[in-house]
């Protein structure tokens, strides 16, 4: 019996061991996100915010979507609309999302990477290529603005001034609808 135990305790060590560094439990990958939470009620938040007006009948399929499809489906349409509207393509556009529980948590990640305080539903850090979203709070605008930052910082060699960089998400934010 004791056997058992100690196999037991070498296949959790084995599991423990691999983990990624990450701790979200999930993670689901898109031509141009990969989305990471830590609950399925945390995407279905998510999900349920993101209403796409306009742009639903870009959509796939509806009747075949599970929710995982339809927020990869959903980050996808916004990234390639972000893209046509500042008219700027990066070559192979990708970039990691990491949903977070609340306004509160977005703070906690923005102030660990940059030390400084942040009162937005979400970010986008060049330091690890992540956008950190609440799921509480985004929406349609929200992911457009951070998308809009990732396209800026990787269409452009050499980083443009930050109010720049601002203006050109705050365009793709105010423009993802028409
Ligand atoms: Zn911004």
């Amino acid at each position: 019996m004791k056997s058992y135990f100690f196999v037991g305790y070498l296949i959790m060590g084995a599991i423990l061991i691999h983990r990624p560094p990450c701790a979200c439990a999930f993670e689901i990958h898109g031509q141009y996100a990969s989305v990471s939470y830590e609950t399925e009620n945390m995407l279905e938040a998510f999900n349920n915010r993101l209403f796409m007006g306009r742009l639903r009948y870009l959509l796939r399929a509806k009747r075949a979507l599970t929710m995982e499809d339809e927020v990869i489906s959903k980050m996808d349409v916004i990234s390639k609309k972000v893209e046509q509207v500042l008219e700027m393509f990066p070559p192979h556009l990708h970039y990691s999302v990491s949903l977070c529980e609340n306004m509160d948590r977005v703070k906690d990640k923005f102030i660990a990477l940059h030390r400084l305080e942040w009162k937005r539903p979400g970010f986008y850090s060049p330091i690890n290529d992540t956008m950190y979203l609440s799921v509480k709070n985004a929406n349609l605008q929200v992911v457009a603005h951070e998308v809009g930052h990732v396209v800026v910082e990787k269409y452009f060699k050499v980083r443009p001034p930050v109010k720049v960089h601002e203006l050109l998400a705050q365009y793709a934010e105010k423009h993802i609808g028409d």
